[in-house]
């Protein structure tokens, strides 16, 4: 038989209607005599809501009691979903992470799944209920409540989907699938077909917002066929898939922003070895991801670091790296106001002067780059967050990703 993991993110549950809609599609897939595991995020902005309080109460929520109380807002979504099934006529049970044993690490807020046991899964499908599990959320070996970071349910939909080997995850969301480059910033975006795990790696790991990193890795790993989709409307969407040899003769696939990061340097720290291990351990112990890192020599004796974080992770970092300084050494200088705009393609593996296109097109519409970063497949610039989205339309155009194959050489 057929199995189907279906995720729906918070806005195409945002409110009864849409609860009721989504369920109507479950039930349809269901009737198509397929087995499938539905897997929710919590209602709208639920959890933003909940952060907020959190935030009211305290300064800083210690991280075990916000996962306690973020979980809340899933267990929410996965009840009401049961109670629309089961009144349309669809037999369906609802778990939460740790009813049905999605064992993580004790990382609180950004927990990492270690595995989930589908046997209770396997036997609610067995008997045609459609089974619904709490997204985001999972439990330590001692039974801790844990999340897997902001915008988790997409793990949990593609691990799932990868542990009950399901012919495909289809995530639901507000969005027709992976467009060239965000339709608010770029209004001529195209919708993608199809989009290797690596480029939508890239692409939601420098800012796309469609699905969370990590699940790409997920997929890619256990090769989990993702389909994303509009949940109010039908259409094909964008399927992420294995690269084939036919995805290198297009240069770019798509563009994506960051609008907002910070940038932490500092200068004038001892050239030797250890201290550059020191500053990012320091990062590390405190969970916090850092982007781009640049590093170079000043002198024979002194170097300038310097990376990337997230806005918000912005104020965390900062009495880490004030504490390093005061012990080895160095200035410390803060930047705010940055964006990242990053071109994204595995076609840039096989073609020359990707790069040279992409500052040509920045020069062309007078934005100044600060800094620049390359993969084997991504290349990434960080500029003035005035220039964010002026900078991604003119890389757009720049490689003629508005016109389906206009790139193909
Ligand atoms: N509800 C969680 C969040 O808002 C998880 C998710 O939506 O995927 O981050
Ligand atoms: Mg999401």
């Amino acid at each position: 038989m057929t199995m189907i993991v279906q995720k729906y993110g918070g806005t195409s549950i945002a409110d009864v209607d849409k609860i009721k809609r989504a369920a109507r599609r479950v039930c349809a897939a269901r009737r198509a005599d397929c087995d499938v595991v539905v897997v929710v995020s919590a209602v709208g902005k639920a959890t933003d809501r909940l952060i907020e309080m959190a935030e009211e109460v305290c300064d800083a929520p210690p991280r075990r009691e916000l996962d306690m109380l973020l979980a809340t807002g899933e267990q929410v979504s996965i009840a009401l979903m049961a109670m629309a099934l089961q009144s349309d006529g669809c037999e369906a049970v609802s778990y939460t992470g740790g009813q049905i044993a999605i064992r993580t690490d004790t990382a609180f807020s950004s927990a990492r799944i270690r595995s989930i046991d589908v046997q209770r899964i396997r036997r609610d499908c067995e008997a045609g209920r459609v089974v619904i599990v709490a997204g985001f959320q999972g439990v330590t070996e001692e039974g801790e409540i844990t999340t897997l970071g902001r915008g988790g349910s997409d793990i949990t939909a593609v691990a799932l989907a990868a542990v009950l080997d399901a012919d495909a995850c289809e995530l639901y969301t507000d969005v027709a699938g992976v467009f060239t480059c965000d339709p608010r910033i770029v209004p001529n975006a195209r919708r993608l077909d199809r989009i290797s795990y690596e480029e939508m790696f890239e692409m939601a790991s420098t800012g796309s917002g469609i699905i969370h990193p990590r699940a790409v890795l997920f997929g890619m790993k256990y090769g989990v066929p993702i389909h994303i989709r509009h949940s109010q409307q039908e259409g094909e969407g964008t399927y992420v898939v294995q690269e084939t040899p036919a995805m290198e003769d297009i240069l770019i696939s798509g563009v994506a922003l960051k609008p907002e990061i910070g940038r932490v340097t500092l200068s004038i720290v001892p050239h030797k070895p250890g201290v550059v291990a020191a500053v990012f351990s320091a990062i590390a112990e405190a969970d916090i991801l850092v982007d781009d890192i640049i590093q170079n020599e000043i002198t024979r004796d002194t170097a300038t670091i310097s990376f990337t974080v997230e806005h918000a992770d912005l104020a965390d970092v900062k009495p880490i790296v004030e504490s390093l300084c005061a012990k080895v050494g160095g200035e410390l200088t803060i930047d705010v106001g940055l964006a990242k705009v990053s071109a994204v393609g595995v076609g840039m593996k096989s073609h020359a002067g990707v790069a040279a296109k992409m500052f040509q097109a920045l020069a062309e519409a007078n934005i100044n780059i600060a800094n620049i970063t390359t993969s084997e497949i991504k290349i990434s610039v960080i500029i003035d967050k005035a220039d964010g989205e002026a900078a991604a339309l003119a890389i757009h155009n720049a490689f003629g990703l508005d016109r389906s194959g206009a790139c193909r050489e």
